[in-house]
């Protein structure tokens, strides 16, 4: 008999179950890793108060935080145990919630609106005209100011309270404090006027930004290039991109008289065109990171998905309405939304990566800057080409396994839970436990739990090293 070859690895998919287990635990809890199992942990205040300090300029400031201890909620042999014992999770459904409309002169308004083939026929048409054009050289008004150039507003200093603006750095915080309203004569920002004025942040007061956005994706490791325009009408006549359509309607009644709204949502994603281009380049997108001053990102920040337009039909007794009018027809809606979508990506790819601050460099530092975020600027600082390097990642699992395998010998477990991103936003993160699941360090916090696991791992090589040097773990 012949000898069974090794197969390939069961997929264990620790991510999927990462994220289940998140959607089910509560704010405080912390899934550990024990090497042998995994606890669930949920935490006491300990009534203990801790000093701790944030550095903001110079100046540190203190502040008392409440103290926890992790107590084990449960225990379970592993994770795929923990989820499997979790319900799964219910997904909002717009569609089961509401009445169909029954109206014919809703049925007609339907079929009055546009199909995705539509917009086919009309990319075509457009790709047809501009042609003529040389497309990288056409310009928009930039989306962030609307062509203004820069923003005029009431100066921070006039907010009131404990506010920053001193020409100088040696007054002491609390002699700051101002009554709202009211200028700082010293302020750095407006010189005592009280009103400020920027440059706009994204065309950095040139007014426009490149309508047809052209992007170079890399592989980080191969160095292979694959360049793109963003050219919205030739993507959809091409096939690349399709417009997608969502109907949405619903009837209720409002002091017995009927109130009915129908709704067509048309959407553009590139997330499946930009998936197959990172293909090309030999590059799995599930097992890719999107790098960005050293860190590895996620690849959402850099697909655009957006929505072209919403056409809406109201009825309410007798009255409908229709948005837009129902003499437009169903060429220049396609035509209008078109352009729209095209707007949209051209401001998604504008942004620079420089700052207003930023601005009073010389013209060789700002150019320099900006390609350290991958961007070329032209003479007016405008975006001309954005590059994106992305990052091969090994298998979720195998890194999943080293972690959490890896930490007990060192006398340290892997913790999972959620936690604060700045925007306010809670994302999942990654924890260096003790033996009995007290957080020693926050790894990280991402969006994304595959993200996250790949900079939890780098997190803890950095932890790790600075443990070996201070000799701790001798
Ligand atoms: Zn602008
Ligand atoms: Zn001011």
């Amino acid at each position: 008999m012949e000898k069974e070859k090794p197969g390939p690895q069961p997929k264990k998919d620790y991510i999927k179950h990462l994220d289940k287990a998140l959607w089910h635990m509560d704010e405080r809890d912390l899934l550990q890793f024990t090497g042998t199992g995994v606890r669930l942990l949920g935490s006491v205040a300990t009534g203990e108060k801790q000093i701790r300090g944030v550095k903001s300029g110079e100046t540190e400031y203190f502040f008392a935080v409440p103290v926890y201890k992790k107590f084990v909620k449960e225990e379970y042999s592993s994770l795929a145990e923990f989820t499997s014992q979790q319900p799964e999770r219910k997904t909002y459904s717009w569609e089961n919630n509401t009445s169909k409309i029954t109206n014919e002169d809703f049925t007609i308004w339907k079929s009055l609106q546009p199909g995705p083939d539509d917009f086919v026929d009309m990319a075509k048409a457009m790709v047809e005209v501009e042609s003529k054009f040389e497309k990288s050289k056409e310009r928009t008004e930039c989306g962030n100011c609307k062509g203004k150039k820069i923003f005029t507003h009431a100066c921070s200093c006039t907010e009131g309270g404990l506010v920053f603006t001193d020409l100088t750095d040696d007054t002491v915080p609390s002699q700051r404090t101002r009554e709202k309203g009211v200028t700082d004569p010293q302020c750095s920002h407006c010189g005592g006027t009280g009103e400020a004025s920027n440059p706009c942040p994204v065309c950095h007061g040139a007014g426009y930004s490149m309508k047809y956005p052209e992007i170079v994706f890399i592989n980080n490791v191969t160095g292979q290039k694959e360049e793109l325009q963003l050219d919205l009408p030739k993507l959809i006549a091409e096939g690349e991109i399709r417009v997608n359509t969502a109907t949405r309607e619903s009837v209720w009644k409002r002091k017995d008289k009927e109130v009915a709204n129908g709704e067509i949502i048309y959407n553009v994603a590139l997330t499946d065109f930009f998936y197959n281009r990172l293909r090309h380049l030999g590059l799995d997108p599930e097992n890719t990171a999107a790098m960005g001053n050293g860190r590895l990102g996620e690849l959402h920040w850099i697909m655009h998905n957006g929505t072209l337009g919403r056409n809406t039909w109201h009825k309410e007794g007798k009255k409908v309405t229709y948005s837009p009018p129902l003499d437009l027809p169903a060429k220049t809606m396609t035509a209008v939304m078109i352009k729209q979508g095209q707007e949209q990506l051209s401001r998604q790819y504008a942004w620079s990566g420089l700052y207003s601050e930023d601005l009073k460099m010389p013209r060789g530092e700002l150019t320099k800057k900006a390609a350290e975020h991958g961007r070329v600027i032209n003479e007016d600082l405008v975006v001309a080409r954005s590059e994106y390097r992305f990052q091969p990642l090994p298998p979720a699992d195998e890194t999943f396994e080293t972690l959490v395998n890896g930490l007990p010998p060192l006398g340290f477990s892997l913790g999972f839970g959620q936690s604060f991103i700045a925007t306010g936003e809670t994302g999942p993160s990654f924890y260096l436990l003790d033996k009995d699941g007290d957080p020693q360090v926050q790894l990280n916090v991402e969006y994304d739990t595959r993200i996250a696991l790949e900079n939890a791992t780098l997190g803890f090589k950095k932890v790790l090293s600075r443990l070996n040097k201070s000799g701790e773990l001798r």
